[in-house]
């Protein structure tokens, strides 16, 4: 499939690269393109940046059938463009979409389309130190009719974002707490996917938590609420007296890219790493006994998120005298590094868009 290209007779001026912040703008192009039952997906294109004309009846404003994905591309030292795992991102996609009766995209295809707009809109990258391209690509239900179903027609978009750092607090530890009421997923439902009724069913949590001082929440398993899932839009890994550890993919956790990028370098370390259950009381335990070393968070905004304050029931739990550990800080170095080209990346993890 060829890919159409109406290019933009008014583009928008470039925001302060030194105060971005994440996802305030957004680029001059967006990618669309269509599926229709029967005909499958079709009349891709890249065009002008622009709102969507809807009908009011349209199925993804009643029944939340809508999935995302969220990468990122960099400007290397040489003028080169390069994403970081695009493939991981669609596959992921397609599972999401497979969970709700979404029909999947040709994997290829879809890394074609993001590379040909990030090259389109290529000025927009940033280069300070903590920047890059946030790639947001999502598809929505677009049927105009009411009655729980899924859609026939969908339409898969794809919108970029230059952005800082995803918390104002930059890469300084987060406090984090421990939600013991509210709960995110359970097994058997969508917990394991990048769809939209996950994160609106999170925010009560997250506003209350806010109040508190607090900047996510830390979920616990649906069931027990004993063992711990993650945080907000992060993964999450524990070091406890020399172990790395992060809750097993379990179907209510999303298999994060950065996640299973720490896995494997920690693994090339020669480190040992466990993905395996594990209770908040273990964690409180071993902070009580001074072996919790570190906690941090794992995602594609922050990369690295390290975690200073722990807060569950009454108790605060001050971690690596609230300063980013070491583990923490040499992931960090060596993922940005490979994402932006500055150390070599033997594991094959980048794709350059040019
Ligand atoms: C996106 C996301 C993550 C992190 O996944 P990455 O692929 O590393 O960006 C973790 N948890 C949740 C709930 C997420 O939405």
């Amino acid at each position: 499939m060829k890919i159409n290209v109406i290019k933009t007779q008014t583009p928008k001026a470039k925001p302060d690269p030194n105060s971005l912040g994440f996802g305030k703008y957004f680029t001059d192009h967006m990618f669309v393109m269509d599926y229709v039952k029967g005909q499958g997906w079709i009349n891709p294109q890249i065009i002008p940046y622009q709102p969507l004309p809807m009908d009011p009846a349209c199925m993804v404003f009643h029944y939340a059938q809508e999935i995302f994905e969220g990468l990122k591309a960099y400007k290397t030292a040489d003028g080169g463009i390069q994403l970081f795992r695009p493939f991981d991102n669609i596959r992921r996609m397609n599972e999401s979409a497979d969970r709700l009766c979404i029909p999947a995209l040709d994997v290829d295809f879809a890394v074609e389309a993001i590379k040909e707009l990030v090259a389109v809109d290529s000025d927009w990258i940033p280069t300070q130190p903590g920047t890059s391209l946030y790639i947001r690509p999502f598809i929505i239900a677009t049927d105009n009719a009411l009655g729980v179903h899924a859609s026939a027609t969908y339409k898969f978009i794809v919108i970029l974002s230059p952005v800082g750092s995803y918390y104002k607090e930059g890469l300084n530890p987060v406090k984090i707490f421990v939600e013991s009421e509210y709960v995110r997923a359970v097994k058997g439902g969508t917990g394991f996917t990048k769809c939209g009724g996950n994160y609106a069913g999170s925010l009560k949590a997250q506003e209350i938590t806010e109040k508190s001082g607090y900047s996510q929440v830390l979920w616990l398993d649906g069931v027990e609420k004993k063992y711990i899932e993650e945080v907000g839009s992060m993964n999450v890994f524990f070091k406890i007296d020399g172990e790395v550890i992060t809750p097993m993919l379990n179907g209510s956790i999303l298999g994060g890219i950065t996640r299973k990028s720490c896995i494997e370098l920690l693994k090339s370390w020669g480190m040992k790493v466990s993905e395996r259950r594990i209770s908040i009381e273990e964690v409180y335990d071993a902070y009580q006994n001074g072996k919790l070393e570190e906690v941090f968070g794992t995602g594609t905004a922050a990369v690295i998120s390290p975690v200073g304050t722990l807060g569950w029931k009454d108790h605060v739990m001050t971690i690596n005298n609230g300063e980013i550990g070491e583990v923490s800080q040499k992931l960090y170095d060596a993922i940005t590094g490979i994402q932006t080209g500055k150390i070599a990346d033997p594991f094959n993890w980048t794709v350059k868009v040019k």
